[in-house]
């Protein structure tokens, strides 16, 4: 898997768990540094409806480092987290994402929905919503376009208060998503009683779907019980037409993944957008 992906991506798969405590904090420092230059960007990923239109774009933060190169969140995002540099880290992708989807409009493009990924730390501070309205009053990006992706773990550590949350959103009109639904502990039974509008199935049993039985079966439990529920379900790392195809039987909503299109610079996401058809 590490090797279709190419070199790069399998040398950092096997640093990603064998840092060193020297090297971790070599990374935090070129971390600190990476912040005050801003070495962060943003890549686009489209999303597809049923029809073939697109349904919006997932915001995917990149780190170029002067001499390392590329660096994939997998492997900064959760040692960003234990330090708190995710915290400036995510405010700024906010504030780009949203300032994106403005310029995207303003060129003609469209309002182009837009999904962050949050971080449990931000998430749970007490300004969050504080900062989310000042973002969204400062870009101008109109709440309908923004929609968060939470993982489940939000949801069972700090329930209440994530739960006071999570309404407020919905007051605002900004959608919620559960990322890598399936992966945590957290049931859809629990979700049931949640403002939330979607769930994306996440990638690792998109990837048995055609090869087990199993989780074929767990796809689709999903999907149905999701639509039961009022939920939208979107699938990540669809990469075959097959996985595709059987998706499309599910009923599934929503598609994401290397087949459909991989992400991509604004400045690409542009072009990819003035080519659909209407
Ligand atoms: P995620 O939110 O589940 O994002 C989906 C990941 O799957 C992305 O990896 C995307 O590039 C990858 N992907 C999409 N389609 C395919 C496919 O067909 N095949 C395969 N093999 N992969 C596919 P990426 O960009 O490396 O991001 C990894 C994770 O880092 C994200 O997982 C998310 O949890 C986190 N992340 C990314 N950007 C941000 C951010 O701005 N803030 C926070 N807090 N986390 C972020
Ligand atoms: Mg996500
Ligand atoms: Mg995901
Ligand atoms: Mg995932």
């Amino acid at each position: 898997k590490a090797k279709q992906q190419g070199r790069n991506a399998y040398e950092w798969f096997t640093h990603a768990f064998t840092d060193t405590v020297s090297e971790r904090m070599v990374l935090r420092n070129d971390l600190q540094e990476a912040i005050e230059r801003e070495e962060f960007a943003l890549h686009y990923q489209p999303l597809m409806n049923r029809e073939g239109k697109l349904a919006g774009v997932e915001a995917l933060l990149r780190w170029e480092h002067p001499d390392k190169g590329f660096i994939s969140p997998a492997r900064f995002i959760p040692l960003a987290e234990t330090t708190g540099q995710i915290i400036p880290i995510s405010e700024w992708a906010l504030q780009r994402a949203c300032q994106d989807m403005q310029s995207l409009a303003q060129q003609g493009l469209g309002k182009i929905r837009v999904a962050v990924n949050l971080s449990p730390l931000q998430f749970q501070r007490s300004n969050f919503l504080a900062t989310l309205r000042q973002t969204l009053l400062t870009t101008g990006l109109p709440a309908e376009q923004l929609s968060l992706e939470l993982t489940e773990g939000i949801l069972t550590d700090n329930a209440e208060g994530a739960i006071d949350t999570l309404h407020a959103l919905r007051s605002m009109h900004i959608g919620v998503s559960i990322d890598d639904f399936g992966t945590g502990y957290s049931s859809l039974s629990y979700l049931k009683d949640l403002p939330i509008s979607t769930v994306k199935i996440d990638r690792s049993f998109i990837n048995e779907l055609t090869n087990s039985y199993d989780d074929a079966a767990i796809v689709q439990g999903i999907i149905s019980m999701a639509h039961h529920l009022g939920l939208k379900v979107v699938a990540e790392g669809v990469e075959t037409e097959e996985q595709y195809q059987r998706l499309l039987g599910y009923q599934c909503d929503i598609f994401q993944g290397y087949l459909l299109a991989k992400p991509m610079p604004l400045e690409a996401l542009e072009t990819f957008i003035a080519h659909l058809s209407p």
